[in-house]
């Protein structure tokens, strides 16, 4: 997991970031609220750990900010010095996802950050995607485009669910390849046919093509009312 420590305490964050960083973590630290903040905007984490009271921005005001004005949704979880309600619920209502009290166990803030991101990622995965005029629900793999309902094999689901998790991202062959085909080494006529079948079943469903061939570089999803 990527985890971002924000955590003013230097002793503390220092057993954070060891026992995390032990544990095969990949971890960032902040000491202060504004570059919490500004890192958590501007680097994709998994979990955040926040505490409550921090210099230059408070650690409620933080998860408001990232929750309401940069709309991040990564999982927050809170670390606070005292055991009172008024604490906790101030962390929740500014959108924190879970708390610890200090003193904390390292393990303990482990489990809750792992728990937090199997949560989060359950729930990303299951949200129907919406690009355009194309929808795909990931649990029934029903497809629809401009109204239509669209058939495909499952490569060409997988390949679809890819685009369209980043619609507007150009991504390469082999970033397809191995997400789709994992670590077996596919010819890339593989690829090629897959994406010829995907290609041709949406334009045959909503009567036009919303792939985009980036030469020399790859593959991108467009939808019709968003400009890339
Ligand atoms: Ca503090």
């Amino acid at each position: 997991m990527r985890v971002l420590i924000i955590e003013d305490d230097p002793a503390i964050a220092a057993n954070l970031y060891d026992f995390l960083e032990a544990r095969g973590h990949s971890v960032d630290a902040a000491a202060d609220g504004v570059t919490g903040l500004h890192l958590a905007v501007t680097h994709p984490f998994d979990s955040i750990l926040l505490d409550l009271g921090l210099p230059g921005m408070d650690g409620a005001t933080l998860c408001r900010k990232l929750r309401e004005e940069a709309h991040v949704d990564t999982p927050v979880l809170m670390l606070t010095a005292r055991d009172t309600l008024d604490d906790k619920l101030r962390g929740f209502e500014h959108g924190a996802d879970d708390y610890v009290v200090k003193p904390f166990a390292l393990k303990e803030v482990e489990a809750r950050l792992l728990a937090l991101h199997k949560r989060y990622t359950g729930k990303v995965t299951s949200r129907a995607l919406e690009v355009g005029e194309l929808t795909l629900d990931p649990r029934t793999l029903a497809i629809r485009f401009a109204g239509a309902s669209v058939k495909l094999p499952p490569k060409c689901i997988r390949l679809l669910e890819m685009l369209m998790r980043e619609p507007g991202r150009v991504f390469s062959r082999k970033q397809l390849e191995s997400e789709v085909w994992g670590d077996v080494q596919e010819t890339s006529d593989t690829l090629r046919s897959h994406m010829h079948i995907l290609r041709r079943a949406l334009t045959q469903a909503g009567g036009y093509d919303p792939i985009e061939t980036v030469h020399g570089l790859g593959y991108r999803l467009l939808s019709r009312d968003q400009d890339y």
